[in-house]
């Protein structure tokens, strides 16, 4: 006799931590300033002692070494207050010929303190300039560019969190003139925007004394509810490859009252809305738990891959489905008026007879739910729904899909959506 667990969906989810203007308290006694979680800019009681272990030397180490590897080109997108370059790499099959490839843009070390942001970031580049087949097909589809280090003068001068002027680089998008630094990551961010191979992912890497691995997430409020599906899918989707490593995108959520216009994203949201997934990143700040910077990385560089709908190795692919939740592209697509959306239910406890509640909607582009295909629960498996969209007019809609794992009671759950196209 199989057992049946009823439990509402609300019990595998979180309670997600709401910040509006990145100022709020928490809890009695503690009182979070900004995205990072540090309750001050204070420049005391942190342990500065070698430029928090990787100065600016050991930067200038480092790019000796990758200058070698063919598929990086070094170079500088301007100077600091101080005069240090600030270090681009681009890497692609050809970082001298980048036409017709993909963007993605990576910056780290605004805040000096944060390491732990950057020791993910050098994973990202030891695994893109790796031999395995997934690091060739991602150089043959996509360039990254990766500044490394965006505050080198805050790092040799043992300024936590600001620059040689003593101020934040990372509120100081919105204000003139604003320094040195982010006037050159923003003149090369309105640059690449600008060409042919415009920024799709820019992500902002950081480490959080909160101690957790989160990606900031930006409500509907502040951008729009088609972008807060998009930075769903795209953090679950990361979240795919390190489930129990990486918040769900609901931990942190910020932007409740607007866009803040101090931030990068702010800017790639001011200027150029959904076409860019531009978000913070938080590692662990010197946390017992920090650590697994290649884990985190690879899942990184999958999960964009993925968003990217760029494929990736097969053989890892077919594996990685048996064992995880897929939610896949409808077919047709465009569709008129009747699509199959197919999904895959992993085996989570193979031993066990386990049902998950699934959740499969419908919603148009304003986020306004528009059908339900799928609320009841099911055995893992490969699935296979037909929607039918007689009553509803052309036009984007997108599907999630929602399924909570209450059997294990570990508080897991999965969301993922995808965008579908009606031509009427
Ligand atoms: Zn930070």
């Amino acid at each position: 006799m199989k057992k049946f667990f009823i439990i509402g969906m609300t019990a595998v989810f979180f309670n997600p931590i709401l910040y509006s203007q990145e100022l709020q308290s928490v809890d009695g006694n503690f009182t979070v300033i900004d995205k990072c979680g540090f309750s001050s800019d204070s420049e005391t009681g942190l342990n500065s002692v070698d430029n928090w272990g990787y100065g600016y030397d050991s930067l200038l180490v480092e790019l000796n070494i990758w200058r070698q590897n063919s598929f990086v080109k070094i170079d500088s997108i301007g100077l600091s207050v101080q005069g240090r370059p600030l270090w681009q790499l681009t890497i692609s099959s050809d970082p001298y010929n980048i036409s017709g490839k993909r963007t993605v843009y990576i910056h780290a070390r605004t805040h000096p303190q944060e390491t732990e942001g950057f020791y993910v970031t050098r994973e990202i580049v030891k695994i893109l300039l790796s031999n395995t087949a997934f690091a060739q097909n991602v150089r043959e589809n996509c360039v990254f560019y990766i500044v490394p280090m965006y505050n080198p003068d805050g790092v040799e001068l043992g300024y936590p969190r600001r620059n040689a002027n003593n101020v934040d680089l990372e509120s100081n998008w919105f204000t003139f003139p604003n320094q040195p630094e982010v006037a050159a990551l923003k003149a090369r961010f309105a640059e690449l925007m600008s060409s042919s191979n415009p920024i799709e992912v820019e992500l902002n890497m950081h480490s959080s004394s909160l101690c957790k691995r989160y990606f900031v997430y930006h409500d509907s409020a502040g951008t729009s509810p088609q972008f807060a599906m998009m930075q769903q899918d795209f953090i679950e989707g990361i979240r795919l490859y390190f489930p129990n490593g990486i918040e769900p995108w609901n931990y942190y959520v910020s932007w409740t009252s607007g866009n803040p216009m101090k931030y990068p994203e702010s800017w790639f949201w001011f200027y150029h809305g959904e076409s860019v997934m531009a978000l913070t990143y938080e590692d662990m700040y010197q946390c017992s738990g920090t650590g697994n910077f290649d884990i985190t990385a690879n899942a990184i560089l999958q999960g964009v891959m993925d968003y990217m709908n760029i494929p990736t190795s097969v053989d890892y692919k077919n594996e990685f489905v048996s064992k995880n939740f897929i939610l896949e592209q409808n077919y047709p697509n465009p569709f008129n008026p009747t699509t199959k959306i197919r999904f895959t239910i992993p085996a989570l406890t193979p031993s066990l007879s386990q049902r998950e509640r699934v959740i499969l909607k419908v919603y148009d582009i304003l986020g306004n739910e528009v059908a339900t295909l799928v609320n009841e629960e099911k055995e893992p498996g490969y699935y296979e729904v037909e929607f039918n969209a007689e009553q509803l007019s052309s036009g984007i809609y997108f599907y999630r899909l929602q399924s909570g794992n209450p059997s294990t009671g570990s508080g897991q759950s999965y969301i993922q959506t995808k965008k579908m196209i009606l031509l009427r």
